[in-house]
């Protein structure tokens, strides 16, 4: 079989995340993914997917691949990527996600505005709910629903000291069964390699976590794939395609 080099983005937050920026709008994202020649993104907002069907339009004749995902946040504070293959089962688990926030209105003026917004980037809505706030799902039953709802649950940024699987259990909890941890811009592999050496059994990735245009690939992950798709990617984490890290920024 024939694989091409696929490079792929998958944490990359737009203005419906409160803590971004408001020109990430999804038509940005897109130039600035492909100005670096970044072949898929995961648009993934905290605890919301309100953007994504609008980022995988507009990719459509771009030939670049977009998944819709989410960064869930646990009732532990554990964030947790949530990528899937359609808009439909990320709007079904959408559904569940938004009955497991508290109840709530974001203040703009502490928090950030949520921008729901079209492909001309003018605002269609403004999201209200709490979506920087941490559900009511444990980690473990988290993981459980993305699997149910057709999902791969990859650990954020496994090596930041707040809002990952280690800083909140200190460890990774062996009966919970994510797909990938992922490990943040800030820790060069050989660093992770040391200092996560016994997670090896998992699928590793790094992403850029973008909240600005600037941060988007500024870590990449190649996948050596059939195609660019979701199944693809999946078989990868699995082990049964090659996945190699790309430190720096792509050229
Ligand atoms: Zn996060
Ligand atoms: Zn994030």
């Amino acid at each position: 079989m024939n694989y091409k080099k696929f490079i792929a983005d998958l944490h990359v937050h737009t203005c419906l995340s409160p803590c971004a920026e408001l020109d990430m709008t999804p038509r940005r994202i897109i130039d600035a993914a492909m100005e670096k020649g970044i072949d898929i993104i995961a648009v993934s907002d905290h605890n919301s997917a309100e953007n994504a069907e609008i980022a995988m339009r507009i990719a459509e004749d771009k030939g670049i691949t977009v998944l819709p995902a989410m960064e869930v946040t646990s009732c532990e504070e554990a964030h947790v990527i949530a990528v899937f293959d359609t808009i439909e089962k990320i709007s079904a688990f959408q559904e569940i996600v938004y009955k497991n926030l508290p109840d709530g209105i974001n203040d703009e003026r502490l928090r950030g505005y949520q921008l729901v917004v079209n492909e001309k980037d003018e605002i269609l809505s403004f999201n209200k709910r709490l979506l920087f706030n941490a559900t009511f799902f444990s980690l473990k039953d988290l993981v459980d629903v993305i699997h149910n709802y057709g999902g791969l649950a990859v650990a954020s940024h496994i090596d930041r000291e707040f809002f990952s699987v280690m800083s909140q259990f200190g460890f990774i909890p062996e009966d919970i069964r994510f797909d990938a941890l992922e490990i943040s811009y800030n820790t060069k592999k050989d660093r992770a390699d040391a200092v996560f050496g016994r997670y090896r059994s998992y699928s590793w990735i790094t992403s850029s976590d973008a909240h600005h245009l600037g941060d988007i690939g500024r870590r990449t992950t190649s996948f050596f794939l059939e195609r660019p798709s979701f199944e693809e990617i999946k078989r990868a984490l699995k082990g049964e395609r090659r996945i190699e890290w790309n430190d720096g920024v792509v050229d």
